[in-house]
């Protein structure tokens, strides 16, 4: 039984914000609702650990559900579900609603789908000492130690001489063989556990063993490399040339899995960023919606939204003016109309790492998808600092669904901080604010998140194209 609150306490309760555990206020069917809808968020990032793979699935996902390919020029009527891949790395899945463009405008949800990782370099293969390695360039801003010691798969394409393209995919299946970057033995590590951190391994040092099998005929001089050499010339009919023209890269070898006892958490490989990219992608697919929405995802986020697969490329804005011109509006008009959801994760609270966060405005795990006004660091310098007024109206749609969210920023303010896509959509006269998932050990080789995080972004998307 609870005692009645005295007039006091009632009134405090009326005026002041507390942030709340989505778990806690959901109900038994939205919580079952959480848990159905991560499983296939598990089976998405098992299917997609690049941004090719990504892009792959998210066509696949959007012809099961009657979306058709777009190219600039084709015509549009209201009604059409069409996707448009650029380049194979990154697409737009995209609903033309009924509303008037130049009114309403496009709702806009962006999200990036690659990942950090352990790319090959150019002329990778070696052998030394009883193996044979690729020499690699890391991508994105990782730690490189984490990523030694443990299982790799190799992703990627090779285009070969004559032009043709061959795609590997090794170290997923059950009976696949997986690769590795050696570490020190900690006896004989006390020189490098002295130092820094970030000079633990470097660069140079993330070589990855792909092999140890030396050939028999006594005359070749580099018997593990030939035998290396032999089986991608057998299973890919590919050379030791062909590495010029490729793009492979290292990702974890590890599935998505469910984390504790309850399974309210799920441990994998690049949540940041496919637990706003599939949300994005599967709200836009699932529901119908009177504005014309884009579910933007992205690739290069990693590394500054460059070349013409990241954010930065004219063809995105290219995409929203061919848009327009097929249904007759004027595209500065729609722009002003617009508004966008740059959806990328943030860093949840950490107990384990807590001098680094404010409590009072970091991301608590569980509370909801989480809305960051800014980003930036220093000064809020880099950032796109939405607007009172479109956060409002934000607010206001989210309210109208009950969705369960929560406003944060990255860290302490002279902590450090980061960016993400952005500035580069409010730079076309677009309102535009940042909202995505937190993210435990954003950028290590399995990052945590929470089911509950997870499908209040997914309902957080309905809510914004209703
Ligand atoms: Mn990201
Ligand atoms: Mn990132």
């Amino acid at each position: 039984m609870s005692e009645k609150k005295s007039k006091g306490q009632e009134r405090y309760d009326a005026l002041a914000y507390e942030k709340k555990n989505y778990f806690e206020t959901a109900s038994e069917e939205e919580r079952r609702a959480m848990f159905a809808y991560a499983e296939g968020y598990k089976a998405f990032l098992n299917e997609a650990k690049t941004e090719r793979e990504a892009c792959a699935a998210a066509v696949r996902m959007a012809r099961e559900r009657g979306f058709t390919e777009y190219r600039f020029g084709d015509s549009l009527a209201a009604g059409d579900k069409k996707y448009f891949v650029n380049r194979g790395k990154s697409v737009v899945v995209f609903r033309v609603g009924t509303r008037n463009l130049e009114e309403d405008g496009l709702r806009i949800i962006a999200s990036h789908i690659d990942a950090p990782r352990v790319d090959v370099k150019q002329n990778p293969l070696y052998e030394e000492a009883g193996m044979c390695f690729l020499k690699t360039h890391y991508y994105g801003g990782l730690k490189k130690y984490q990523w030694t010691a443990i299982p790799l798969a190799l992703h990627g394409v090779v285009v070969r001489k004559d032009g043709s393209k061959v795609e590997l995919r090794v170290g997923e299946a059950p009976d696949d063989p997986v690769f590795y970057i050696d570490d020190l033995l900690p006896h004989l590590g006390s020189e490098q556990m002295a130092g820094k951190a970030a000079k633990l391994i470097e660069g140079e040092q993330l070589n990855i063993v792909v092999g140890g099998m030396p050939c028999t005929d006594e005359k070749v001089k580099n018997k593990i490399k030939y035998t290396v050499l032999d089986y991608l010339d057998q299973k890919y009919g590919m050379c030791e040339e062909d590495f010029l023209s490729a793009e492979l890269c290292a990702v974890p070898a590890f599935s998505a899995r469910d984390v504790g006892f309850d399974r309210a958490l799920i441990g994998s490989y690049g949540h940041d960023d496919r637990v706003c990219a599939y949300p994005a992608l599967t709200a836009v697919l699932e529901e119908e919606s009177a504005h014309t929405v884009l579910a933007m995802l992205v690739d290069k986020e990693e590394i500054g939204s460059e070349g013409n697969t990241g954010m930065q490329c004219k063809i995105y804005e290219d995409l929203m003016e061919e848009i327009c011109l097929a249904m007759g509006a004027n595209f500065r008009k729609v722009r002003f109309a617009s508004k966008c959801l740059s959806s990328d994760v943030t860093a949840a609270y950490d107990p384990n790492f807590a001098s680094v966060y404010e409590r009072m405005n970091a991301a608590l795990l569980s509370c909801g998808t989480c809305m960051s006004k800014f980003t930036g660091s220093r000064g809020k310098s880099g950032s796109n600092d939405a607007n009172a007024e479109f956060v409002g109206e934000v607010r206001r749609m989210f309210a109208a669904e009950g969705v369960v969210w929560q406003t944060a920023e990255l860290g302490k303010v002279d902590a450090g901080g980061g960016g993400t896509v952005a500035k580069f959509l409010a730079n076309l006269n677009i309102d535009t604010v940042d909202l995505g998932v937190p993210v435990i050990s954003m950028h290590a080789p399995w990052e945590l998140i929470s089911k509950a995080d997870l499908y209040s972004n997914y309902r957080a998307f309905l809510a914004f194209m209703k």
